[in-house]
Parts: C-alpha cells; structure tokens; sequence
C-alpha cells in the first residue's frame, strides 16, 4: 500500500492507494494556507492515520509516502524549496512528516505528480507522456522514458511559460506572451470578456446573466448554438492551445498528450480540431504520431500520481 497526498492550496487530500493506482481510501480538509507549515503537515499525518485505519490496514503496511506540493521541490532531500501559495520557503516537509510517521517520504511538484497519475493509468501503457493542464495557468508535466523531468534543479517541466506570441498578452510570470496568457482559462475568461465588449448583441451575455458569471465554458455553450461572436472566441482560443501543443510535440514527440483542467470536459470538440491543426503543423510527417486525449482521473490525479511516483522513486 501506499499514501499519496494532494496538498493544494484550497485542500489536503489524502489516498490509500494500491499497487495499481486504485484509491482504496480517501479523505481531506481544508488546508487553511496561511497557518504555519507544521500544522498543515500535522494535518496530513492524521489524514494518513485516518485513511489507513478506514481500510483496515496498519502504517506497517505503507511502503512510501508521496506528496504532491504547489511549487519548487528538492526531491532528492525531501525540500520544499518555495511554494508561494502556502508561503514555504525551504521546508523540510519530509523530515518533519517522518517525525510523526516514519515511512520513506518522497515529494514531487502537484503538476507532475498529476502528471504521472494520468500517465501511469493510461491503457494501453506509453512511456513518454506529456499532460497539458488548462486550468486557472497552464501546468503540465513531461514523462521522458517512465520518468517524470524535472531539470537540474526541480524546476523544469513548466510547460505554460513558453512565449507563443512576442511581445503579447502579460503573463503572471512577468513574460510577455507566455503561452498560459493565451491558453489558460484564465486567458479564455478574457477572452470572452473583450469579445462580448464588442458584441452587445451576443447570446454570451444572456448566457452570463443566466449563469451569474462568465466563466470558461461561456463561449464553448453558446458556439453550440450556433452564436457567431462565440464562435470566433472558441476557435481562436482552440488554436491558442494546439500552438502550444505543436511546438511541445516538436520538442518531445511523445506517444500521448494528455489535455487536462476543467476545459476537457469538452471531449471532442476541444480535440478534434485540436488533433487537426497538429497534423497539419507538426514537423513530423510519418506515422505513428502523437496521440491527443483528455485527462480520465480529474481530482484524484494529484493522488494517484505522488503515491506511484513515490512508489517508483523509491524502488519499491
Ligand atoms: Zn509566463
């Protein structure tokens, strides 16, 4: 058995995961981010303890712990070297969790960990993967030969800040035309915004008001009915993302891209044109390509991910 924690900004949430990746157990609390460190890492301690006994199982049987974490992570000594988030700057996460309970800790950034989740459930199994995550930013991690890449210094993999525009849209990086200015859903939402500005007579403002907000599927719902202005947005928003995906499979060339975030709920009218503008613009023409998916696991990668990740690490 192995423990696998999701520590976001919003939630700790904590798995009893078996050697296939199947959650046995799970439960989370809120993780009240501006408390001091060793009460969120309390926390994650009694989680464990919880799970565990709901399962029946003993700490003894836990091989590996794994912890998915919101920022730069000294993976080899168990560091969090800064998460600004939850306001860590190197914390010894893995030490201290092992003044509590003393199982291997392995840590891993959450969208790597996320990452690795969904690469270790595909079916039929690949072992160079690349997941893309639209979510509030563009996060993501690169599967190289079953291995997640980190870079020299745990890092690397920050797939949202590659320029796909010079001189564009502001980043919260600080860049200029980061492809997470264009691709997030954050930069969908502003899209949309600057769009219905222009277009008083669009159903997306009817679509806002019946909604209470505009949000990421505003343009994607009211482009199915047929909406001309919302169309537009879709499209343009559609080509942000597959840029981004040629230039990531031009560099890497994996087996699968995974699409994940709240947006690939969308299937295939996200994917198709998606899979389209790929083929028509990656620089490698032959066969076997790319695969194009979306994400299967959502919430419970992070999980998944930071205990079989951990499990790997640890070789156990
Ligand atoms: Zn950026």
């Amino acid at each position: 058995m192995y423990i696998g924690i999701d520590l976001g900004g919003t939630n700790i949430a904590v798995g009893l995961v078996d050697k296939k990746g199947k959650i046995i157990q799970k439960a989370s609390t809120p993780t009240l981010r501006h408390r001091h460190w060793s009460e969120i890492i309390r926390d994650m301690v009694i989680l464990t303890h919880k799970v565990t006994a709901a399962a029946d199982k003993n700490l003894a049987d836990i091989k590996v712990v794994g912890i998915g974490i919101p920022g730069n992570i000294d993976n080899e000594n168990g560091i969090v070297v800064r998460a600004a988030n939850l306001n860590m700057v190197n914390v010894p996460i893995a030490e201290e969790f092992r003044k509590y309970i003393d199982i291997p800790v392995n840590l891993e950034n959450d969208a790597n960990a996320a990452a690795y989740g969904e690469y270790f459930m595909q079916d039929p199994h690949r072992d160079n993967f690349l997941m893309v995550t639209l979510g509030t930013g563009v996060g993501g991690g690169i599967v190289i030969k079953g291995k997640i890449f980190r870079g020299f210094n745990g890092a690397g993999g920050e797939i949202g800040h590659h320029v796909i525009h010079e001189g564009g849209e502001k980043c919260a990086c600080g860049r200029l035309g980061c492809y997470e200015a264009y691709a997030s859903v954050t930069a969908l939402i502003n899209q949309t915004k600057k769009k219905m500005a222009l277009c008083s007579d669009s159903l997306m403002h009817q679509w806002a008001q019946q909604n209470g907000a505009i949000n990421g599927f505003t343009a994607f719902d009211c482009a199915r009915q047929g909406d001309t202005a919302a169309i537009e947005v879709r499209d343009k928003y559609i080509t942000y993302v597959s840029e981004g995906i040629v230039n990531l499979i031009n560099i890497f060339q994996p087996e699968t891209v995974v699409i994940g975030g709240g947006i690939s709920f969308e299937g295939e009218t996200l994917l198709a044109p998606i899979r389209e503008f790929v083929k028509k613009h990656e620089f490698n023409k032959q066969e076997p390509r790319t695969q194009i998916e979306v994400a299967k696991l959502f919430n419970d990668a992070g999980i998944v991910g930071a205990a079989m990740s951990a499990k790997k690490q640890k070789f156990l």
